[in-house]
């Protein structure tokens, strides 16, 4: 599948940034570059060299911009391709005139993470790396930016290889024993054999999962609503969350609407402030949408910030909603503590169970700290360690391992009866597929094409 034209794009942040980079991939992102380049020949200069001149604007005859010019030629590059990557110095305008001029000479304009794709076509990378490319440019927080290197790094994929290669021996093994049986009881030799085997599969990857939630939360944020009833705190709360912790506004692209989200880096948690517009003021949450609709919102969060009054009773509209959170993942605020306790304390604690209570006066900016730990404390048992384990941070691959466990489980239940092989190995086989897909071996075309869609321009 290999592509044949050139591609280019501008590969850093547009914006304002001392350096630009316009990248080109494809066969002829040497010569192109050459051709427009004052300075040594390009079309000579040994691979992976930098080398120092000038593009000129063809049509003026005049220096377009200064530049630094790294040459690498395939296959010992992203893409597989030659690649060309051209560092210019000038700002925006000189850098787009750049652009303009490679297209001009026959360089087509890169489709959004289509040097990626190459990439992922060329063999370079398999999908789960491409994806946590794409991770990565959307990191929130030095965490989640952990959890994808790693993913690049091909950490899962090694992983996911494993298990097929494991689940592929047994397969070609219990079928040479079937097909030359040279003793009576090899039957029973291969369903021993392939219970330990699924077995083995199907807890490494229970394992994976477990540790799933956490790796989503670091990827696409914690969707934290916050409620409560009129005037306890609620708006307070959110500027403190939003003003302590430098907010993170990310524009998600890939929908026609580039939705904008708020995100606050709470101890390298992202929290995603879900639903501001309608949270920000309780009234809307419980009295205006009612208490089913709230309920929809609420069931939509990962965690909920419920904020009571110190310095009021615990009223019926606060029980109706410690009744529409009950099951779900929360935490207790009492806020105000700087003014007269009415609340009753041990009501709360009864309540809330082992949920956690903070105390906090917002006025004072006393109780964040405390909060935050408990908001930390909820998902990641103590410090976040993304160190030694493997996270699996992507919808796609969690929903991909379940569907591989769930096989596995037929497998073994079929094992457990005593069914033939040739069925056992069906699930086996279906195994074998659903991992296939996270790493893109056994994915479908227009699965790949969606994929790459969402990357960024020039990635
Ligand atoms: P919301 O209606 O739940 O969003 O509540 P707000 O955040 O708008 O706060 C309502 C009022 O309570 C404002 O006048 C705040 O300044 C005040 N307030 C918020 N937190 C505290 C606190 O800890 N102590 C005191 N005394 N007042 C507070
Ligand atoms: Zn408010």
């Amino acid at each position: 599948m290999m592509e044949t034209d050139t591609i280019t794009a501008i590969s850093t942040p547009i914006g304002e940034g001392a350096i630009a980079i316009v990248r080109l991939s494809g066969p002829d992102a040497v010569s192109i570059t050459a051709d427009l380049f004052d300075g040594k020949d390009l079309t000579k200069v040994d691979s992976h060299t930098i080398n120092y001149g000038k593009i000129m604007d063809p049509e003026t005859n005049e220096v377009a911009e200064e530049v630094m010019v790294s040459v690498m030629r395939a296959p010992k590059t992203f893409t597989r391709e030659d690649v060309v990557e051209i560092n210019c110095h000038g700002g925006m305008v000189s850098v787009n005139r750049v652009l303009e001029i490679l297209l001009q000479k026959g360089a087509r304009l890169a489709e959004p993470g289509e040097f990626t794709k190459r990439a992922f076509l060329n063999g370079r990378i398999d999908l789960s790396q491409a994806e946590a490319v794409m991770d990565l440019i959307r990191a929130k927080t030095d965490k989640a930016m952990s959890v994808a290197l790693k993913q690049m790094d091909g950490r899962l994929s090694g992983l996911i290889q494993k298990y097929r290669q494991d689940l592929l021996e047994t397969v070609a093994h219990v079928e040479v024993n079937i097909d030359y049986p040279e003793y009576d009881d090899v039957e029973e030799m291969s369903h021993e054999m392939m219970k330990k085997k699924t077995k083995e599969v199907h807890d490494e990857i229970e394992e994976l999962l477990q540790v799933a939630k956490q790796g989503k939360i670091l990827r696409e944020g914690l969707a934290t609503a916050i409620i409560g009833r009129p005037n306890v705190g609620k708006s307070s709360l959110m500027n403190t969350l939003v003003q302590e912790n430098k907010a993170i506004v990310t524009e998600i692209p890939g929908t026609t609407r580039d939705i904008i989200e708020e995100y606050v880096n709470v101890r390298g948690v992202p929290l995603r402030l879900v639903d501001t517009a309608g949270i920000r003021e309780t009234e809307d949450i419980v009295e205006k949408i009612g208490v089913n609709r709230s309920r929809q919102v609420l069931k939509e969060s990962d965690l909920i910030l419920f904020v009571l009054n110190y310095n009021d009773d615990l009223t019926e509209e606060d029980r109706k909603l410690f009744e529409a959170i009950s099951g779900l993942e929360y935490i207790v605020i009492i806020n105000k503590t700087d003014l007269p306790q009415k609340l009753n304390l041990e009501e709360v604690k009864v309540i809330a169970g082992d949920r956690p209570i903070i105390s906090t006066s917002l006025i004072e900016e006393k109780g964040v700290d405390e909060l935050e730990s408990a908001i930390a404390k909820t998902f990641f048992a103590g410090d976040i360690d993304t160190g030694d384990l493997t996270y699996v941070s992507n919808v796609r691959h969690i929903q991909l391992l379940k569907q591989a466990k769930q096989a596995l489980e037929d497998a073994m239940q079929s094992l457990e009866m005593n069914m033939p092989l040739d069925i056992v190995q069906i699930d086996v086989t279906r195994t074998w597929e659903f991992l296939g897909e996270i790493i893109g071996d056994t994915a479908s075309d227009s699965l790949i094409d969606q994929l790459f869609s969402q990357f960024c321009l020039g990635k």
